[in-house]
């Protein structure tokens, strides 16, 4: 190296590398002795360990949540909170109707909340006191899980009874979420439906005559029945099964984009399968109250769909996001989050809009 000056600086014992250094200012780098080089010793390396700073407060990834959210950075709690009752209560929370309602959650647009709107809204509405049945029919089975059922292949359910024939009460299980809960589960072995479906006679109504049989010796007040993001045969089933569909909308760009095509299936399906279909509920889901976008697509929305769009609006929360990864609802796993108490309100508005309707 050259004749500059050289500075020895110290460098801390525990990172062992080196015990000191020549800073040579000319090149401002260190000009290392080979000889220096001191690895830490096993004794060092414990040192340096207990000494470890504390580890950073839990932050949830991703980026900001919006104003309503900010009370829950919080870390998950280490036991889920079940300040809800999981019994049925026992004077119903909300009104009962005369015949049993029959909702197709329906979005051939992936991953716009119709998994969570189904099991959130089954279990609010079984919480309050009703008997309410969901239907699988997404092979992915996210609705199984986030009800707290297991599905491994080869669970028996929604497959049994569109392919076999099986009755749906030989297959339906309750869901540990809430006593009027029960729950036809989906396990991977549906995805292979799809194409079985195309050669079976009367292949669009297998589910509606399994769900007809059902209610004919079962009383229920709602059903629901959960599709998978396409416009197939598992989601016509669903579309000739039920009385009322239920479009979850995401406030996001693109929102609706599908929905035309949707639109167009369900005309169809009216037309030639099932007269008494009606679009009754439009909810709005993951809004983000900060951008101004998810207000104009709420605008939007309801310039669509004046009537049928619910006035409660579900917000874009952590703590709906992470309830099914304990196998719960939100509202078990966190009752006095902001996804809970909408969710608890989305329910009451379909009860209630319902029972309206019957006057
Ligand atoms: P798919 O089309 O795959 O069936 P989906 O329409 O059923 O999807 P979900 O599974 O309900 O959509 O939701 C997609 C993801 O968004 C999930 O991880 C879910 O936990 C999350 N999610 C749903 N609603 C909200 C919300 N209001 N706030 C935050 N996250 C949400
Ligand atoms: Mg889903």
């Amino acid at each position: 190296m050259g004749s500059g000056p050289e500075i020895e600086i110290e460098v801390a014992q525990t990172l062992g590398w080196p015990r000191a250094v020549h800073v040579d200012p000319r090149i401002g780098w260190p000009n290392v002795p080979r000889e220096t080089l001191d690895w830490p010793s096993e004794a060092s390396k414990l040192e340096a360990s207990a000494k470890a700073p504390p580890a950073p407060a839990f932050r949830p990834p991703g980026p900001r949540r919006a104003q309503f959210d900010q009370d829950e950075f919080a870390a998950p709690p280490s036991e889920p909170d079940v300040k809800v009752s999981r019994e049925t209560a026992a004077e119903p929370m909300f009104p009962a109707p005369a015949n049993p309602r029959v909702f197709v959650v329906a979005n051939q647009k992936g991953g716009v909340g119709k998994t969570t709107t189904a099991v959130n809204l089954a279990a609010a509405l079984a919480l309050g006191g009703l008997r309410v049945l969901l239907i699988d029919l997404d092979p992915q089975g996210n609705a199984s899980t986030a009800l707290g059922i297991d599905h491994p292949p080869g669970t028996p359910g929604t497959y049994e009874v569109l392919l076999e024939g099986a009755p749906i009460a030989d297959h339906i299980v309750d869901s540990p979420e809430a006593a009027g809960l029960k729950v036809l589960p989906a396990a991977i072995d549906l995805a292979g439906a799809e194409i079985a479906l195309v050669s079976i006679v009367a292949r669009e109504s297998r589910l509606s005559r399994a769900l007809q049989a059902f209610l004919s010796q079962h009383e229920v007040d709602y059903v629901f029945l959960d599709c998978p993001p396409s416009l197939g045969l598992l989601t016509v089933n669903a579309l000739v099964a039920a009385s009322e569909i239920l479009i979850p909308i995401q406030c996001e760009y693109y929102a609706l984009e599908g929905v035309s095509q949707l639109m167009r299936t369900i005309s169809l399906v009216k037309g030639e399968l099932n007269n008494g279909l009606r679009l009754t509920t439009v909810l709005l889901t993951m809004y983000d109250a900060r951008t101004r976008l998810a207000a104009q697509v709420a605008d939007e929305v309801r310039q669509h769909f004046p009537a049928e769009t619910l006035a409660t609006v579900i917000p874009r929360s952590v703590r709906i996001s992470e309830a099914p990864s304990y196998g719960q609802t939100v509202l078990t796993y966190h009752p006095d989050s902001a996804g809970s108490v909408s969710y608890l309100a989305a329910a009451s508005e379909v009860a209630t809009h319902g029972a309206k309707e019957m006057t």
